[in-house]
């Protein structure tokens, strides 16, 4: 068990930007944080595993400007600490490299706030070892060694070039790119063979990687030509004439692809699944939260004593209504006589979870076809149970009602907008190539929070007509439908364009 009572602040690395760098450890504590501070490479899926109460603090820089200072961000995870909340810091790769961590915890001493560090998978030799190039190999490089080319705006670089030229092992050069002609220089003029490997590797692990490979004395102008902007990692030694690449190897139908998948988090993390084998770049983000609405145990039972179909339009409901009767002591038996009717291949798949097949699913996922297809099936003693959202379109009640047949429309989760991830949601909008939007609630979350609308144009994927309704009613134009409303569906829609 986790225990918040010792646990004040952890100073997490959380590795390089593939996901899945991150520690167990990191990730617990993610999961536990009341409070998470963290830094602009902070992918934000890792943002997305924490507590849907922890509140989000970003600490980073926004174009060359910091959001909060050295001094702000040390006063803020004291202050959250000092509280009684647990208060996790992010950083990427490991907190004590290069990440003013050490400061960090330095100040918490001083004010007797206790503290732990996570080590994290550090860019350094993660972003090579990625990149094809090994930090060490035997025989070519019998050492390492790892410097900022980071220096105060207008001073020199803080590097001893004379010491660092005669050094045989891979040198790696961190914060280093906008100070490359200086780097080069310094090691030139202090007698290091200008025909030694070089590299710069942008990006390192993360999807839109690149990598190039040279001279020392060639570096810089292919660094220029190929336009490398921060994040990136300068190396210099054999090790980089050595190609070891595996990363991004293989072309998928999706390769290459930055998608954005907004949902509630259960959705976003199923569909995040199966969009990877696609080869996509998937950042998960939910905009939505459901929240579970009580049914009266006596009301939930005569519902059910009364009706002879139920139907769920959402694995949300599913799951809910199968998390209420189990609280309940409702025996799972008292089903046995109802015919069990879903709309999607999602809400099938979640009754699956609980040992239940549906007995009916329209063969296009959408209430038109659902009534079309259910209405020839019913009769007068009839009566359908819908448990759904509160706020479900009107089409299924209309329609039952126009035809005469007995229902009852219990809402069981109500929608809300996670107000939290409004600023990830703008800060790296433009990178994505494509939005997708998997609920009629999911759109207006998306629309409400996102500043410029017009970065939506053309990138929304609509997982069906209903949520591009409320799209294009929102004012959002270019929208892609899926032909099948379902995760198989956006994926065919996205690899068809
Ligand atoms: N604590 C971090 C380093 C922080 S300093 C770590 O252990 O990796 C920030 C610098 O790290 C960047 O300027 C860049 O040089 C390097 N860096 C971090 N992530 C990177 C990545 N994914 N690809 C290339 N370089 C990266």
């Amino acid at each position: 068990m986790f225990n918040k009572e010792v646990k004040r602040v952890s100073l997490v690395g959380v590795g390089p930007g593939d996901e899945n760098l991150l520690t167990l450890k990191a990730l617990e504590c993610i999961q536990n944080a009341d409070v998470l501070v963290y830094d602009n490479l902070i992918n934000p899926t890792v943002l997305n595993k924490a507590r849907l109460d922890a509140k989000l603090i970003y600490a980073g820089k926004i174009s060359g400007n910091h959001y909060l200072t050295q001094d702000e961000i040390n006063e803020t995870i004291a202050e959250y600490a000092g509280s009684g909340e647990y208060v996790v810091r992010l950083k990427g790769g490991d907190p004590y490299i290069f990440g003013r961590g050490g400061e960090e915890a330095e100040y918490l001493i001083e004010r007797g706030i206790d503290f732990e560090t996570v080590h994290g998978v550090s860019s350094f030799y993660a972003g090579l070892g990625y990149a094809g190039i090994p930090i060490t190999f035997r025989g070519e490089a019998t050492s390492f060694h790892v410097f900022t080319g980071h220096r105060k705006k207008g001073e020199p670089l803080d590097l001893d070039f004379k010491n660092i030229a005669k050094t045989d092992g891979s040198l790696v050069f961190l914060m280093g790119i906008s100070n490359l002609p200086l780097i080069v220089n310094g090691l030139l003029s202090n007698g290091m063979n200008p025909h030694i490997g070089a590299a710069v590797v942008e990006n390192g692990t993360r999807y839109n990687q690149r990598v190039f490979r040279g001279e020392l004395c060639s570096i810089e102008d292919i660094a220029k030509r190929e336009n490398i902007v921060s994040p990136a990692l300068i190396v210099i030694g054999d090790v980089c004439k050595k190609d070891l690449s595996f990363f991004n190897k293989y072309k998928l139908p999706l390769s290459g692809k930055n998608i954005l998948l907004t949902a509630t988090r259960e959705l976003v993390e199923k569909m995040a699944k199966r969009f990877k084998e696609t080869g996509a770049n998937i950042c998960e983000m939910s905009l939505i939260v459901t929240k579970e609405i009580e049914i009266e145990k006596e009301k939930l039972v005569s519902e059910l004593n009364d009706s002879t179909h139920i139907l769920f339009t959402s694995s949300n409901g599913v799951d809910i209504f199968f998390e209420q009767i189990k609280r309940y002591g409702i025996d799972i038996r008292s089903l046995y006589n109802k015919k069990i009717c879903v709309i999607g291949s999602g809400s099938g798949e979640a009754l699956n979870k609980y040992g239940v097949n549906a007995d009916f699913i329209p063969s296009k996922f959408d209430s038109k076809s659902f009534l079309d297809e259910i209405l020839p099936k019913l009769d007068k003693d009839s009566k359908v149970l819908m448990l759904r959202a509160k706020i479900g379109s009107d089409v299924l009640p209309k329609g039952l009602k126009s035809a005469g047949i007995a229902f009852s429309d219990i809402p069981v989760y109500d929608t809300i907008i996670d107000y939290r991830k409004k600023f990830e949601l703008n800060k790296d909008i433009e990178n994505f190539d494509y939005v997708v939007a998997a609920s009629a609630s999911g759109a207006k979350a998306l629309v409400e929070m996102i500043e410029d609308k017009k970065e939506l144009s053309g990138k929304v994927v609509s997982i069906g007509p209903v949520t591009t309704k409320a799209l294009v009613e929102l004012g959002i134009e270019n929208i892609i439908t899926a032909k099948q409303y379902d995760v198989e569906g956006i994926i065919d829609a996205i690899k068809n364009l």
